[in-house]
């Protein structure tokens, strides 16, 4: 009888000459760009608590190491100080790229440095999918709509954005990312999601973000006037961070749904209509000021979610009225202002 002399080839092979064999992955390896900051910690917490190993990759630009701090000491975490202009290797089997700066104040500062993040922070996040196979989910934003000339905004409509403004930093470096997903996807065969993201607000917002919400709550809590920029008449749709992430998941696990996907809470509320619920909420003497309003500010945003109902099986639950008490609890403590002041 012949007697095999040669090993067989391929990993097999490999394994019997190592002291340990290479266990194969088990847990599920997702990287998050932007984790630090105000949504993407969130996430965080939600992916660690399903038991994935969670890499987070953040420049701390507008991230704060508070808002993952929990996590430094577990052996499933990782948090690297990356900027996602420059590229990067990891091996992982999912990619939530969420870096990019999202308040107006903060993308509006380094406007060139906000493009470049989108477009070559995004192209980079494509190249590493393609080359490990992962799948890639962009957070983009109704800000693709512009000021949108159609109400509610679903995802077939275009959008009205001005290509020179003092937004299309930010506007236009989303759409480009979204060209750059679906270029990947039908040149590559990289595996894209896409979700359009509307307003949303919750726990951990940098205090000083700029964003309306923790504007309002801020000031509210610091017995500061409620800054109301121009008539306060435009409108914006305003979700709460535990329904984005929930949402947000739901779009990156779907077997069929790549998206565009609009992911926002459909409940309508002018500028003057959130300053009375945030005095409801936090003080109802509170006083308001009118400002003068930016450029190029879009008059009005309602998602239409039909789309995310019928192939994610998502909408979102909180109301604002439920969802502002837990953010002003949480600014509460971070102003150090101690328990809740009684609103006479
Ligand atoms: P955020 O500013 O709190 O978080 C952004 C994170 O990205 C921060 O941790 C920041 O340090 C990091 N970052 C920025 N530039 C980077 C770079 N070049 N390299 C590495 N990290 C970088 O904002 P957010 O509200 O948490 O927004 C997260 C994502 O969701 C963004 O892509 C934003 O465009 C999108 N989005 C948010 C909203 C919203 O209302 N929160 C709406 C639409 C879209
Ligand atoms: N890239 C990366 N990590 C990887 C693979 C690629 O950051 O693991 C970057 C790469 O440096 C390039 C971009 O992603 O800038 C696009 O990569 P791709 O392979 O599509 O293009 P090419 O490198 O051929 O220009
Ligand atoms: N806004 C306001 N007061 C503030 C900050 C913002 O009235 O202190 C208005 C702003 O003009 C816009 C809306 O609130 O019409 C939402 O602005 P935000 O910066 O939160 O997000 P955007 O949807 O513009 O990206």
């Amino acid at each position: 009888a012949t007697k095999l002399t040669s090993e067989p080839v391929g990993r097999g092979s490999l394994t019997k000459s190592l002291p340990v064999p290479i266990p194969k992955a088990t847990r599920l390896r997702v990287l998050v760009t932007g984790g630090a900051g105000f949504v993407g910690s969130h996430l965080v917490d939600r992916l660690m608590e399903r038991g994935n190993i969670v890499i987070v990759a953040d420049n701390f630009f507008t991230g704060r190491k508070e808002n993952i701090m929990h996590h430094l000491q577990n052996p499933f975490f990782e948090l690297i100080r990356h900027d996602v202009v420059e590229p990067m290797l990891v091996e992982v089997d999912q990619i939530y790229h969420l870096a990019c700066p999202a308040s107006p104040v903060h993308y509006k500062h380094n406007p060139v440095k906000t493009i470049k993040t989108s477009v070559m922070g995004t192209l980079n996040m494509l190249g590493l999918a393609k080359r490990v196979g992962a799948r890639m989910l962009l957070t983009s934003t109704s800000e693709v709509y512009g000021d949108p000339l159609e109400h509610p905004q679903k995802e077939s409509y275009w959008g009205n954005v001005n290509p020179i403004g003092v937004r299309s930093c930010y506007d236009e470096g989303k759409r480009v990312a979204e060209t750059l997903c679906f270029d990947y996807h039908r040149q590559e065969g990289v595996d894209i999601r896409i979700a359009r993201i509307f307003n949303t607000y919750g726990p951990r917002m940098a205090l000083e973000d700029g964003r309306v919400v923790s504007n309002f709550v801020s000031q509210a809590l610091r017995g500061e006037p409620l800054t109301v920029y121009g008539d306060g008449k435009q409108t914006r749709s305003f979700q709460y961070v535990d329904d984005l992430v929930a949402g947000l998941m739901a779009l990156m696990d779907n077997e069929n749904e790549i998206g565009p996907v609009n992911i926002g809470n459909p409940g309508e509320f002018t500028m003057l209509e959130l300053a009375e619920v945030v005095k409801e909420v936090v003080d109802k003497n509170a006083k308001i000021e009118y400002k003068e309003n930016t450029a190029d500010d879009p008059g009005r945003r309602r998602p239409d979610i039909t789309l995310a109902k019928k192939t994610l099986g998502w909408e979102p639950k909180v109301t604002l009225r439920e969802g502002l008490p837990k953010m002003v609890e949480d600014f509460r403590e971070r102003l150090n202002l101690g328990a809740a002041k009684a609103s006479a």
